[in-house]
C-alpha cells in the first residue's frame, strides 16, 4: 500500500483523516503499557473512581474515637475491661472503613494511619484491628484480572503475599529487575504505601535465560478440596489433552494454539511448547480469591506436581470455574526485560485458545488493546483529550482487546502495530514530517519491508506517545478482516 503524504500535513489529525479516506480506520486503536500513569492513556482516559465506601469523615471520625477510648484506659483503671470491649468494637467498625478507603483513596488510609508507637500501646485484642507499620521485602509483581463476560479489567500489585495499593500515581519505581523493599502500612493482606518509599535491593531477581525461540510452559490442571470439579464454565471436561492441544499445537488449522498464533505472529521468534500435569486436588479451599490465595494456590501445586519455576518461562494454572474470583483469568505481567520470576497464568473455568493467547500475551508485556471510535469526526489530541467514546479493551484488531473473542466462530486477529513493534517482531518507521510517499506491506507479512509508522504525538524533547498506522490484510489468522 501507498501513502501518500502532503508536505503541509504537519498536524497529526489530518493524517489520521487521510486515513480514514483511504478507507484504512476510521477509528484509532491504542495500546497501554503497563507503567500507564506516564503515558497518554491515562491522561486520556482516567477510569472513574470506584464508589467511594469511604468517607474521610467516618475514618477520621472512628481515628478520634479509637485514641480518645484508649486514653479512657490509663485514666479510668477500675472500668478498663468495660472500656475494652468498647475499643474492640469501635476498632472493628474503623477497620471496614479503612479496608474500604484502601482502594477508595489510599491517601486517606495513610494519613489515618496509626503509629507503631500508639499501636504497641493499645490492648492485643484491640491492635488485631489496628494497620500495622511493616517493612516488606519481596519480588514485585503486577497482576492483570480479565473479566471477558462484563469487559472488565483489573490490574493489581503485589509483594509477597501482599496486595499493594500506591498513595501516588507514578509507580514506575515498581517496574524494577531487582527484589525491593517497601515500607507501608498493612491491613489484612493489604499494604498501602507511598512509591517513593520503595528501596532497590542489591539482588537481581533471578529469571531463566531463554535463548531460543521456545518458550517453555508448565500447565497444571488444579482443583480443591471444596470444588473438584474438572469442567470449564460451559460444561465440558478440561483434560491434558485438549490443554495440550490449545497451547502446545503445532498443527495450523483455522482455530489457532497459542503456539501457532505466536509463530505466525512473531514471524516465528516465539513459539510455545511444555508439559500438562493432570488434575491435582491442592489441600485447601477456593473460598476467597484474594492475590495471597491466588499465589498460594500456586505454590501449593507446584509443591503437588513437584515443578520447579525455575524450569520453566511460564507457569499455567487451570482450574474449574471458581465463584469467588470474580475474573475469568488473572496474568502476571512481564513488563520489564529480562524481569523477574516466571510469569504465571490463573485460569478459572476458561479453556479455549482466545483466553490463552490473551494471558500469555499479558506474560509477555503486551498490556490491553483498546479503541477509540470517533466516527466521521478526525481523531484530534488536543493536549488534554480526544472528545470521543473509548473502549479500554475494545480492539476488534488485536488479541489483547476483548472484543474479537465475541465474533461468531472466533476471530484471533494479529497483535497490532504498537504491540508487535515493543517486541521487536516488525519493522516501524518512525515520521517526523516532510514525507512524500511511503509504501508499507501488510502487518501480516513476514517479507522485509516497512510493516508500520510510528508518528510522534507532541515534539522532541516532550514526545508523549506514538500514532501508529498499520495496514492489514486478510492473511493468515487475520483472514476475517476481509468480513469484517
Ligand atoms: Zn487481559
Amino acid at each position: 500500500m501507498k501513502l501518500n503524504f502532503s508536505k503541509s500535513l504537519e498536524r497529526v489529525h489530518l493524517l489520521l483523516m487521510l486515513m480514514s479516506v483511504l478507507g484504512v480506520f476510521a477509528f484509532l486503536l491504542f495500546s497501554n503499557t503497563l507503567e500507564f500513569q506516564d503515558t497518554v492513556f491515562t491522561r486520556l482516559f482516567p477510569k472513574p473512581p470506584s464508589q467511594a465506601a469511604s468517607s474521610s469523615e467516618t475514618v477520621r471520625e472512628l481515628t478520634n474515637q479509637l485514641l480518645q477510648t484508649a486514653k479512657e484506659l490509663k485514666d479510668k483503671p477500675d472500668k478498663k475491661q468495660e472500656v475494652e470491649v468498647k475499643l474492640v468494637g469501635i476498632a472493628q467498625q474503623r477497620k471496614a472503613a479503612m479496608l474500604a478507603a484502601t482502594t477508595d483513596d489510599p491517601n486517606l488510609f495513610l494519613q489515618n494511619a496509626l503509629s507503631k508507637k500508639i499501636r504497641d500501646r493499645l490492648p492485643k485484642a484491640v491492635a488485631q484491628f489496628v494497620e500495622e507499620e511493616v517493612s516488606v521485602r519481596g519480588e514485585p509483581s503486577v497482576i492483570i484480572g480479565d473479566d471477558f463476560e462484563h469487559g472488565r479489567s483489573e490490574t493489581t500489585y503485589g509483594l509477597g503475599a501482599y496486595t499493594v495499593y500506591f498513595t501516588r500515581e507514578n509507580t514506575s519505581a515498581f517496574f524494577t529487575e531487582n527484589r525491593i523493599e517497601l515500607s507501608g502500612f498493612a491491613l489484612d493482606s493489604i499494604l498501602v504505601a507511598d512509591p517513593n518509599r520503595i528501596k532497590n535491593l542489591p539482588q537481581q531477581v533471578l529469571a531463566r535465560q531463554t535463548g531460543s525461540t521456545e518458550r517453555k510452559v508448565a500447565v497444571q490442571l488444579i482443583n480443591f478440596t471444596d470444588n473438584t470439579s474438572r469442567l470449564d464454565r460451559e460444561g465440558n471436561p478440561i483434560t491434558v489433552d485438549n490443554v495440550r492441544e490449545k497451547l502446545f499445537s503445532t498443527v495450523a488449522s483455522a482455530t489457532p494454539s497459542a503456539n501457532t498464533y505466536y509463530l505466525e505472529n512473531s514471524m516465528d521468534k516465539v513459539a510455545f511448547t511444555g508439559t500438562v500435569f493432570d488434575w491435582q486436588q491442592i489441600d485447601t479451599t477456593s473460598a476467597s480469591c484474594t492475590l495471597a490465595d491466588i499465589f498460594n494456590w500456586a505454590k501449593l501445586a507446584n509443591e503437588k506436581n513437584n515443578v520447579n519455576q525455575r524450569d520453566y518461562d511460564h507457569m499455567v494454572y487451570v482450574f474449574p470455574q471458581i465463584p469467588s474470583c470474580n475474573q475469568f483469568a488473572n496474568a502476571q505481567g512481564d513488563y520489564i526485560t529480562p524481569r523477574g520470576t516466571t510469569p504465571r497464568v490463573w485460569l478459572y473455568g476458561s479453556n479455549i485458545p482466545f483466553t490463552y493467547i490473551h494471558e500469555l500475551g499479558h506474560n509477555l508485556g503486551f498490556a490491553h488493546a483498546g479503541l477509540i471510535q470517533c466516527s466521521s469526526k478526525a481523531i484530534e489530541w488536543s493536549g488534554t483529550t480526544i472528545p470521543c467514546p473509548k473502549d479500554y479493551e475494545g480492539d476488534l484488531f488485536d488479541i489483547m482487546g476483548y472484543r474479537s473473542k465475541d465474533i461468531i466462530g472466533g476471530f484471533f486477529p494479529h497483535m497490532n502495530a504498537p504491540h508487535k513493534d515493543k517486541a521487536g517482531w516488525i519493522n516501524v518507521r518512525s515520521i517526523k514530517r516532510n514525507v512524500d510517499f511511503v509504501d508499507l506491506i501488510p502487518i501480516e507479512s513476514p517479507s522485509s519491508g516497512t510493516h508500520a509508522l510510528s508518528i510522534p504525538i507532541g515534539q522532541s524533547p516532550r514526545i508523549i506517545d506514538y500514532y501508529f498506522v498499520e495496514y492489514r490484510q486478510p492473511i493468515g489468522f487475520d483472514n476475517h478482516v476481509r468480513v469484517r
